[in-house]
């Protein structure tokens, strides 16, 4: 016997269909990753009738998911100068009906709108904000969402990825950690969508540097579960990283100690600096 059918009910029954405070939520874009090239995604925000898409290295995946989901390009935006990223602006730009964005502090060919730290754009109805991620390249940007206090949005290019960083081809290890710390700041549920599927190589190194880390534990089988149904184990989320990127991990003990151990005993720097931490790091992934 149900002893309070009443409240059974009402904590068990649907809100109503037309219930404002879910009517931001359900008005949201979809957010769908393109694979393209071997381990890359263009990501594809659309609202069923306009798309936007970010780094579009290929045109041909995009113009595809354009066709066969009926939707109109109606913006493009881009992190940084990597063909990777903007191979497929050329053949792009006769179909799109709205603006590129892109990094002010480096050219990407063609004309776009460039953008730096501070600026802030409209896609699809959220805003986004722009952060100077030097590091990878040296203009690099990411577009974060701002007004969503639930699961904002980052597109962080080749800065960050999951339980990794990209290497620094334009910038310095000091830089990278002052980037990586605008990430860091942002809410835990921030979902993190990187251009790259490089998870489960980067959860090898992970595992080396922290043997004794079970969050690295569990998130490489979670990965490795998505990646056997050919699934993208991204987006990742912000608290995800803080849990299992050595790279956002700079200040654990376990990270200092592991990276003394690449060194020499009585190795000329002091490893206790977060900086030199990082770039110690970096080092070693790039010999891993
Ligand atoms: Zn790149
Ligand atoms: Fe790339």
């Amino acid at each position: 016997m149900i002893e309070s059918p009443r409240v059974m009910f009402a904590s068990h029954s649907p809100p109503p269909l037309l219930s404002p405070a879910l009517l931001p939520r359900s008005s949201r874009p979809s957010l769908v990753p393109l694979p393209a090239f071997a381990d890359n995604y263009i990501w594809l925000l659309h609202d069923g009738l306009r798309a936007w898409v970010v780094d579009p290295g290929d045109a041909k995946p995009v113009l595809t998911a354009l066709q066969q989901h009926g939707l109109l390009l109606a913006g493009i935006l881009v992190t940084h100068h990597h063909a990777d990223h903007i191979g497929g602006l050329a053949a792009l730009r006769p179909h799109l009906h709205g603006p590129i964005y892109g990094p002010a502090r480096e050219r990407i060919p063609g004309p776009y709108t460039a953008l730096t730290e501070g600026d802030s754009i409209d896609v699809l109805g959220l805003r986004f904000e722009v952060l100077d991620v030097p590091g990878h390249t040296a203009g690099h940007i990411a577009y974060v969402e701002q007004d969503n206090d639930a699961d904002p949005l980052l597109f962080c290019g080749d800065t960050l990825f999951s339980a990794g960083c990209g290497r620094l081809f334009e910038g310095t290890p000091a830089q990278m950690a002052q980037s990586l710390g605008k990430f860091t700041a942002l809410p835990a549920a921030t979902q993190v969508c990187c251009t790259h599927e490089y998870t489960l190589s980067n959860l090898k190194f992970a595992a080396v540097v922290e043997p004794a880390n079970a969050d690295v534990t569990e998130y490489t089988q979670q990965c490795q579960a998505l990646r056997a149904a050919g699934l993208p184990t991204l987006p990742s989320s912000i608290g995800q990283e803080l849990r299992i990127n050595p790279f956002l991990r700079c200040s654990e003990p376990a990270v200092v100690a592991a990276v003394r151990t690449q060194h020499s005993p009585g190795a000329r720097h002091d490893n206790q600096d977060a900086v030199a931490v990082l770039a110690a790091l970096r080092e070693w992934k790039n010999r891993f």
